[in-house]
């Protein structure tokens, strides 16, 4: 689980990266602001996860 503070009331909302690149909006606990990304974002959303995902398979490289 990642977590993105909420852009209205910056409390850290917690979300599954993959759930959301599928188009799952998430709600803030604490004001229930929707959490979503737009057609627009989802390239760039996919391609920083991928990114991550990366990273974590150079981690196990370096530290079997
Ligand atoms: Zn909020």
């Amino acid at each position: 689980m990642n977590t993105i503070p909420c852009p209205v009331c910056q409390t850290q909302i917690s979300f599954d990266p993959i759930l959301l690149i599928k188009g799952e909006a998430f709600t803030c606990q604490n004001c229930f602001a929707r959490i979503s990304l737009t057609q627009e974002s989802m390239p760039l959303a996919k391609a920083s996860i991928e990114k991550l995902n990366e990273l974590k398979e150079k981690d196990k490289t370096l530290n079997p």
